[in-house]
């Protein structure tokens, strides 16, 4: 049971950026020129904490760098939409 606890929380140690309402609030991704109408269908955002996006993605440029998520995170990092999530 310890070892199992152990390991859990090394998983959820392992994303950078937590998956919570505010962060999902404060995320730029529907600003951003590379977001579309597929990401929105899905309630997409907040991929430097969730994962990568089920839509094609075709980089027209990425606002993750002026998001407030990033800031306070210290990501350095763009398209987590593609790329995937901000892992330690
Ligand atoms: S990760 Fe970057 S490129 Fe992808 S939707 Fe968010 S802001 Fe746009
Ligand atoms: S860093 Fe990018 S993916 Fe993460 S919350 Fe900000 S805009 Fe969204």
């Amino acid at each position: 049971m310890r070892a199992l606890a152990k390991r859990c929380a090394i998983d959820s140690k392992d994303k950078w950026v937590e998956d919570n309402e505010q962060n999902y609030i404060e995320c730029y991704c529907p600003g951003c020129p590379t977001y579309h109408e597929c990401m929105k269908a899905g309630g997409e955002k907040l991929f430097c904490a969730r994962q990568t996006s089920k839509c094609e993605i075709v980089r027209l440029g990425c606002e993750c760098g002026e998001c407030s998520v990033a800031i306070r995170s210290r990501l350095s990092l763009n398209y987590y939409c593609q790329d995937g999530p901000a892992r330690f």
